[in-house]
């Protein structure tokens, strides 16, 4: 099947991101490869995974079965918590289970604050993405003040930072940070993980049906309407087209307000500032 028409979302780096691809947390390795599949075949092009995931080796098996160009695929992976002092041998080591010679992402996980080893990481990093082995670099569950330490110690600013952001949850102080530094927003968990009453809300459920969309789809359509690149993570082939079907209708500004409403500080990972997971 050809490509979906997803747009593009310009990086820092120079080259490009799918707004929407497909996130692999907790798909066991078993099923990585059919969802994978699945997803290739209906158009999807972006694959976001990590080491903590286990699932690289399947993520690579499913593209080289795929036939597709390297080019045409995009993939993302991370670098683990207990790596960040060995992140040229970590990130070498994932490359050999996705089977490629270069990613086009690779981020660091988690920033680890009470180890002082995300700068030594970040520096690892800069080396990997001058050597061409990553096309872009970034971070992931980053607060404004290790994106700050980042920047002033190398002057190399992340190209996307991956936090957890939903309608629940917006990070808008982290989110305004980013926007000024040119850092591109990867919303993990865009749907609140399906745990949340939200898709039972009346006020979303009007705003879904007068768009003949479902909750999800407005969820993330008004995700992508504020230049956040998403990844929803479904098993069902079903909810990977319904997750697709987002980019031929517009929500409008009184919509958007009511999303503004819905926050609610609610997050269901956790904090940043004290996760420390090794
Ligand atoms: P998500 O918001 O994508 O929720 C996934 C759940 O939503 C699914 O289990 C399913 O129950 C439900 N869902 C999916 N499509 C649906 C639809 N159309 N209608 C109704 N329900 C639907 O949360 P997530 O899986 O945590 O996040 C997505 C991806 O983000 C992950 O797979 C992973 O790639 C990434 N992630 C990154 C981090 C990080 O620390 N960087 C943490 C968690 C997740």
């Amino acid at each position: 099947m050809p490509a979906l028409s997803i747009p593009n979302v310009p990086l820092s780096s120079g080259t490009a991101i799918p707004q929407l691809g497909v996130g692999v947390y907790l798909v066991e390795p078993a099923d990585t490869v059919d969802v994978v599949s699945t997803a290739f075949d209906l158009g999807y092009r972006h694959i976001d995974t990590a080491a903590l995931y286990r699932n690289e080796a399947e993520v690579g098996q499913a593209i080289a079965q795929s036939g597709l160009d390297r080019d045409d695929v995009f993939v993302t992976t991370k670098l683990w918590n207990t790596d960040q002092t060995r992140a040229a041998d970590a990130f070498q080591e994932s490359l050999d289970r996705l089977q490629l010679d270069r990613v086009d992402l690779y981020l660091i996980h988690w920033p680890q604050p009470m180890h002082g080893e995300a700068l030594g990481a970040w520096r690892s990093l800069i080396d990997i993405a001058e050597s061409g082995r990553a096309s872009a670099i970034g971070v992931s569950n980053f607060e404004v003040e290790h994106l700050q330490q980042l920047i002033d110690e190398t002057g190399v600013v992340p190209a996307v930072n991956q936090i957890e952001l939903h309608p629940l949850h917006q990070r808008r102080e982290l989110a305004e940070f980013c926007a000024a530094h040119n850092i591109v927003i990867e919303a993990w968990a865009p749907l609140a993980q399906g745990k949340s009453d939200l898709f039972e809300r009346p006020e979303l459920i009007e705003i879904a049906q007068a768009h003949g969309k479902s909750p999800a789809q407005a969820v993330l359509r008004w995700h992508v309407q504020q230049g956040r690149v998403i990844f929803p993570k479904t098993l069902r082939r079903e909810r990977l087209i319904e997750n697709a079907d987002i980019f031929d209708f517009e929500l409008s500004a009184d919509e958007i307000a009511v999303f503004d409403s819905f926050e609610a500080g609610t997050n269901f990972g956790p904090d940043p500032r004290t996760f420390d997971r090794r």
